[in-house]
């Protein structure tokens, strides 16, 4: 008899995005003339980069010819892009990193998911609330999460707030946590960290021999100047965290997919008997048992984004997600509602207004103007009272969005 991982079963269905769609379809066939705009989904809606485009290009012609034709590739990725990560996003920095330090992936969601097989499981896990829920869900999958409880946490998590009242920073925990999962700048507050909080986490994790996860998908979105780009620009951080990052919402690859994980070789975890271990040797036995590395023609494509025009494509695709962020921003604030975010990512995080429950809110918003978010209950208990926009429409329907909501949301 084929017994299934039972843990599966524990995972309550994908509620957030469901419900959502429920909610609209039944409002379209109620009223089918109505002009929906979404500002609710994290996926980019720009094209890909010229530069990416005729980079691919090239790639498919070669894969037509005997002589240039590549078959399987080394799993960990091509040289040929790890060399570019690490001389533009990381050695302006201060920030050195060998070859065998970067793994090539196909999305840093299947990372930040599979990164925590490689940890026992009876390590605690920490978690911001709210959170991408593909950290939760994961270690859900795994068994480390105890039972759901009645408040909508896991028993076996420790959760770490981030609401207006601490600035959206997560206090270091009273208990002993060993992975702890941080992503800045943050989906789905859009709120980022300084260099001096960050490094409260570092030390905490060296006092501890803690591992932190340290998610910067939407790194290309930092605009200020102490916000960290990398958790490596924080002194010790090479000994305690593995860094994720993508291609997806800086150069429009979340159909494309091609994202990196950087694991120096520095940090350690530990056997029952105390043995250190290299994190690094451990994942990539992983990926390479589990993965057979991103198609030749899709890293060739992102090995465009360092060219000279790459780069300047993939700053206007930022700049123009980044226009929308501050048109929602100020036109949300202008209507009184308390803005956060927005500045350093392509999220709005808006407290919803006269106390109303992100779902009502969420429905008054369908109901009033006719556009749809994401009710910040659905990314943890700590989103209750919270609602998310995103920057990813066009400037055009985001103007249109933002012109309803100042003319015509009764607050
Ligand atoms: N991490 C965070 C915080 C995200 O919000 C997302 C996507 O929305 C991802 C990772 C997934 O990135 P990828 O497209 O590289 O899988």
């Amino acid at each position: 008899m084929a017994m299934i991982n039972e843990n599966y079963i524990k995972l309550p269905g994908s509620y957030l995005f469901s419900e959502i769609a429920k909610r609209v379809d039944a409002y379209k066939a109620e009223n089918p003339d109505a002009a929906i705009i979404k500002l609710g989904i994290g996926d980019v809606t720009r094209p890909l980069p010229p530069a990416v485009i005729s980079s691919m290009h090239k790639a498919v012609d070669e894969m037509a010819d005997e002589k240039t034709f590549r078959g399987y590739g080394p799993e960990q990725g091509y040289n040929f892009l790890i060399e570019k990560i690490i001389e533009f996003d990381y050695a302006p920095r201060g920030i050195s990193l060998n070859i065998d330090e970067v793994f090539v992936s196909d999305g840093s969601k299947s990372d930040t998911a599979n990164f925590q097989e490689i940890f026992g499981l009876e390590n605690k896990i920490a978690v911001t609330d709210p959170v991408y829920p593909v950290y939760v869900d994961s270690n859900v999958m795994a068994g480390r999460s105890g039972s759901l409880g009645a408040d909508g946490k896991w028993t076996d998590l420790t959760y770490m707030p981030c609401t207006a009242e601490n600035a959206f920073i997560p206090q270091l925990p009273n208990e002993k946590v060993d992975l702890i999962y941080l992503c800045f700048p943050n989906n789905p507050t859009g709120t980022t960290i300084s260099k001096t909080e960050l490094k409260k986490w570092v030390d905490y994790a060296k006092d501890n021999k803690s591992i932190i996860l340290y998610d910067a998908a939407y790194e290309a979105y930092i605009q200020e100047d102490d916000v960290p780009h990398s958790i490596y620009e924080i002194e010790g951080a090479k000994e305690v965290a593995v860094e994720f990052r993508s291609f997806s919402k800086n150069a429009g690859f979340t159909g494309t997919r091609c994202s990196y994980t950087v694991v120096p070789k520095e940090v350690l975890g530990y056997t029952a008997s105390g043995e250190a271990i290299e994190l690094n040797k451990l994942w990539n036995r992983r990926q390479t048992t589990k993965f057979n590395g991103v198609p030749y023609i899709i890293q060739k494509g992102a090995e465009a984004v360092y060219t000279l025009e790459g780069q300047q494509q993939i700053k206007s695709l930022v700049d123009y997600y980044m226009t929308n962020a501050k048109i929602i921003r100020e036109g949300i604030q202008s209507t009184g509602i308390e803005v956060f975010g927005g500045v350093n990512a392509p999220y709005i995080w808006l407290k919803t207004p006269t106390g109303q429950d992100s779902w009502s809110f969420f429905d008054k918003l369908l109901h009033d103007v006719n556009i749809v978010g994401t009710p910040g209950a659905g990314f943890g208990p700590s989103g209750e009272g919270y609602f998310r926009l995103t920057a990813f429409a066009s400037k055009k329907s985001t103007e249109e969005a933002i012109d309803r909501i100042k003319t015509r949301l009764k607050l």
